[in-house]
């Protein structure tokens, strides 16, 4: 019997996922991805882009595709289509797991600065330095842009559509990054703060490490607000094993039982 996931994806975690699903004779993986980057890093085997229209599209999208299991991989501040997924696996009792990396932990040598939003991140900028690299992404970058005495440095993997004072100078790359190179970087541009989400993982971290070599302060957004999941793992290898689990059981009828702890 051949089962169906919707892995929802967006990170390296979603393609790492995919990659080992995709040469199982029993598997049929489709990822699943927003469309918000002109060019994305695909995932091997079989990829869908553009969003579902909400729970109701999404759980339309479940039931019309027979997904016999729906996988959300996709990055920790997608709040809505996190939601979304949660709520259409309610409705159609597909079963449901969550492939939330964890967030990064401060240590010795770090001056970090946690604040819950980009709003609060911008107020606070100022008051820790007057040269800034901004790496919270393209779509929020409109919370900073009033910040006319701070200048900027922001590196996004897209080009902004909104237009861009003086005091922001654009820089356009994408990951992962080496401390070396994230040190030169914040060195070469006299960067006094530097301003980060709570990604987790390693494909972002080389900043921090920078950070801390430089002595520089950082500020932290935090992770949107939990919400109630049925199940989650934080790593590649437990979304394995919780699939080995899952899948015979819904191959003789039943819903997985969610043996990993549900956590926010
Ligand atoms: P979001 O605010 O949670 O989602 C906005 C809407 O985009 C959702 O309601 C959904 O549209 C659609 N969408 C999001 N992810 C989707 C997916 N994997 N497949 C199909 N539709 C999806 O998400 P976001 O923060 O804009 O992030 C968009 C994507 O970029 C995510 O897939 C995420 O994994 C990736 N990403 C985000 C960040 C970040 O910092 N937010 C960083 C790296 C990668 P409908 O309601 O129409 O279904």
């Amino acid at each position: 019997m051949t089962t169906r996931v919707l892995l929802l994806g967006g990170t390296a975690e979603a393609r790492e996922l995919a990659a080992a699903l995709v040469g199982r004779p029993d598997t049929v993986v489709v990822s699943s991805l927003a469309g918000r980057v002109a060019d994305p890093r695909l995932p091997d085997g079989e990829v869908r882009i553009g969003g579902f229209g909400g729970p109701a599209g999404l759980a339309r999208w479940l039931a019309e595709h027979r997904v016999d299991v729906l996988v959300d991989a996709t990055h920790p501040y997608a709040a809505r289509i996190r939601s979304s997924a949660v709520r259409a696996a309610e409705t159609t009792g597909v079963p449901y797991l969550r492939l939330e990396r964890p967030g990064w932990t401060a240590g010795p040598g770090d001056r970090w600065h946690r604040v819950p939003d980009l709003a609060a991140a911008a107020e606070l900028l100022p008051r820790l330095g007057r040269r800034a690299f901004v790496t919270t992404g393209r779509q929020g970058l409109g919370a900073f842009l009033h910040l006319t005495g701070t200048w900027l440095l922001v590196r996004v993997v897209d080009e902004p559509t909104v237009p861009l004072p003086d005091n922001v100078t654009l820089l356009r790359d994408r990951g992962p990054y080496q401390v070396a190179s994230e040190r030169e970087l914040l060195t070469a541009h006299r960067i006094e703060v530097l301003v980060s989400k709570d990604s987790g993982g390693t494909y972002t971290m080389a900043k921090l490490a920078a950070a801390r070599e430089l002595g520089l302060p950082v500020v932290l957004v935090e992770r949107p607000a939990p919400i109630a999941l049925p199940a989650t793992v934080t790593e590649v290898p437990a979304a394995l094993a919780w699939l080995e689990t899952a899948l015979p059981r819904r191959a003789i009828g039943g819903p997985p039982g969610a043996s990993s702890a549900a956590h926010g």
